[in-house]
């Protein structure tokens, strides 16, 4: 396998204690908020020493600060990698790796069903690069060994992916891949290290949004990328220059809410698996996406690979758009917004929300119907949900 954990404690213990300095200034549990934006030097001997690479420590507040660095410890540890970069966000952590890692008129491989400001990106401006990229289906081994050609520098998807949860075979993927001399890139976020263990697999890399389950409280924006210290050191010289770096106060609310990453995952795991069955037995909901449902395309791979399948549900309901908008209008619990993974539970009609500047023929292209809601599970109680979703559902 590539990568071994550094440690190999339960996801739990790493959530709690990884990355995380045992002794604090003044005996303190946690970990201050290093509200700096530069580091000082005692003498002009200190500071030829750090450039000699003698010291280990800051030196100003854009290459680095000690509450980010707790974090990304605590997520190499949760991931098994030997780095971690944290940024501003999931897009800032994909288009710095990006541009870090695709040399001038290389070729890119990514899959259909991909966060739409991640495939704006590539058309908008990796094209500039002369970057190529191709299009495949996600989950097809048989489309990806084809699309590869001798300048293929790099393979991206998200697994699972937004919003049908499509899961790729990370091992057969990444064996397939390295044959070809191909690096391959997870976005991460809506499996998290709880519930796939990507680097393990064979990733090169693994990409978060910690906007979404990493952070889990709908409070804050961040991104990370975590692997191996030779692919990931450019990424954060890439990082120094681009700037695209993450407040102290972020870092420290990321840090504290990692910290119930495994239980939170348990209850989000367990509500989605609830709610993806009652909708699938409902007989107003035509389809329902979830890697959990024998029903998904991805299950035999999902159950070989992951040890939860999330929270996010996606499903289609028997109706039209002012059916769809009656019953989305009709929850109680779920607040209305984009974004997954925190403790309150979300829903959105991609029609209204992510996909409302495409034409209709772009969204029939994707599968995005009228009805499709993705329902972003929460931690609250299951009954509540179910209870919540049965009375919007009569609404229809
Ligand atoms: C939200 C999301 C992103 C973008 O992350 P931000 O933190 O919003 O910049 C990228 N990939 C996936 C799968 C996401 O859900």
């Amino acid at each position: 396998m590539a990568n071994e954990r550094p440690s190999k404690r339960g996801a739990a213990t790493s959530s709690v204690h990884g990355g995380e300095l045992r002794q604090q200034e003044a005996n303190a549990i946690t970990t201050p908020i290093y509200q700096t934006s530069t580091f000082w030097f005692k003498n002009s001997r200190e500071v030829m020493d750090y450039q000699e690479g003698k010291t280990d420590r800051e030196e100003y507040g854009r290459y680095g600060n000690p509450t980010w660095r707790a974090v990304e410890r605590k997520l190499s540890e949760l991931e098994g990698g030997d780095e971690t970069v944290l940024f501003a966000s999931g897009m800032c952590a994909a288009t710095t790796t990006f541009f870090t890692m695709l040399p001038r008129d290389s070729h890119l491989i990514v899959t259909s069903d991909c966060y739409r400001r991640t495939r704006q990106f590539i058309e908008e401006f990796l094209s500039r690069m002369g970057v190529e990229v191709t299009v495949i289906e996600p989950s097809n081994l048989e489309s990806f060994e084809n699309a590869i050609r001798d300048d293929t520098a790099l393979f991206f998807t998200e697994s699972p992916t937004n919003p049908y949860l499509r899961v790729t075979d990370v091992e057969a993927t990444c064996r397939i891949a390295h044959a070809r001399g191909v690096k391959v890139i997870i976005d991460s976020t809506f499996a998290t290290p709880v519930n796939q263990r990507t680097l393990d697999e064979g990733a090169d890399l693994v990409i978060h949004s910690a906007t979404k389950y990493l952070g889990g409280h709908n409070d804050l924006l961040a991104g990370t990328v975590t692997g191996s210290k030779e692919i990931v050191d450019p990424i954060r010289r890439a990082l120094g220059v681009l700037g695209g770096i993450i407040d102290s106060h972020g870092a420290w609310l990321l840090l504290r809410g990692l910290k119930t990453l495994a239980l939170r995952m348990d209850r989000h795991n367990s509500n989605g698996m609830a709610l993806a069955s009652y909708l699938e037995a409902h007989p107003k909901v035509r389809k329902v996406w979830y890697p959990g449902l024998e029903s998904h395309p991805d299950h035999a791979t999902a159950e070989r690979s992951m040890t939860g399948f999330g929270g996010v549900v996606t499903f289609e309901i028997d109706t039209d758009l002012e059916g769809a908008i009656r019953f989305i209008d009709s929850t109680r619990i779920p607040y209305q917004a984009p974004s997954l993974g925190g403790v309150e539970t979300l829903i959105e009609l991609p029609v209204t929300m992510s996909f409302w500047d495409y034409t209709p023929k772009q969204r029939e292209s994707w599968g995005i119907t009228d009805s499709l809601v993705r329902l972003a599970c929460g931690i609250e109680a299951e009954d509540d949900l179910i209870a919540d979703i049965e009375q919007a559902l009569t609404r229809v």
